[in-house]
């Protein structure tokens, strides 16, 4: 099995697409309003550079938040989900699990605040069968082509940023009625730009992680994947307690 997908990989009738946002320290970060503490963004400290620090070598250290970039939400992240499962603890099954897609750059062009609704997930299924057991939701909106410009992707005014989400009906109903194993989005968090004040304020981040689900944020190029078929490969670090972690992602899809 193993041998026929690398010989798949190499002969292009399964193509790897990388969903990674590059960690640079331009890479967009959440930025949370005062009081609230705020995250670091990506930088790398120069340990040496071939030079008398370290004559035959590079290297650096990294300073990071938990959430920078493409990253794992884990339950902890959440006090719903306070007592649920760290980073480090993320199940294999769900770090290589199916993915599907559901596309609604569209509407999402027309309306920043753009919210997916529980009929517009069953209009998907209708079309393309169940969500995948224990797989991901990832959800299309066009944001990541902002990606590069940090106004543009927090897109906000005076009222906060305005970026597409999930209504809070569809964010419960994800968590609780549905058998993925998270939501993966194109925004800088699983949250509309404007759902700190929804009811609950942060329904993705309340409803699944209260459930035990993940969130994968910032992804890239979920226009290179099927609807249905693809696997997804989630590398976050294994930081022991932590609430998340930047991760490599990947996607495996056939032709
Ligand atoms: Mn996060």
């Amino acid at each position: 099995m193993l041998a026929t997908l690398i010989g798949a990989t190499r002969s292009g009738s399964v193509t790897v697409v990388d969903l990674t946002t590059p960690l640079q320290e331009s890479t967009p970060i959440l930025e949370l309003p005062p009081p609230f503490a705020n995250t670091s963004r990506f930088r790398l400290e120069e340990l040496s550079r071939y030079d008398d620090r370290g004559p035959a070598w590079y290297w650096n250290d990294i300073h990071t938040g938990e959430h920078t970039g493409t990253h794992l939400d884990a339950p902890n992240h959440w006090v719903t989900g306070r007592d649920g499962l760290d980073v480090s603890q993320a199940p294999l099954s769900t770090l290589v699990a199916p993915a599907v897609v559901i596309d609604r750059s569209a509407e999402a062009a027309d309306d920043a605040d753009f919210l997916l609704q529980v009929e517009h997930v069953r209009d998907w299924e209708a079309e393309h069968g169940p969500l995948p057991d224990g797989g991901w939701l990832l959800y299309r909106t066009g944001w990541a082509a902002r990606g590069n410009d940090a106004a543009a992707f927090a897109n906000a005014d005076e009222r906060g940023p305005h970026t597409p989400g999930v209504a809070p009906e569809c964010a419960r109903w994800l968590a609780r009625e549905t058998p993925i194993c998270g939501l993966g989005v194109e925004t800088v968090g699983t949250d509309a730009g404007q759902a700190s004040g929804f009811e609950p304020a942060f329904p993705c981040h309340s409803e699944l992680m209260g459930a035990g689900k993940f969130g994968l944020t910032s992804l890239r190029d979920l226009d290179r994947l099927p609807p249905t078929g693809a696997v997804l490969v989630v590398c976050p670090l294994p930081i022991v307690g932590g609430s998340g972690s930047p991760a490599r992602v990947l996607a495996l899809v056939e032709g």
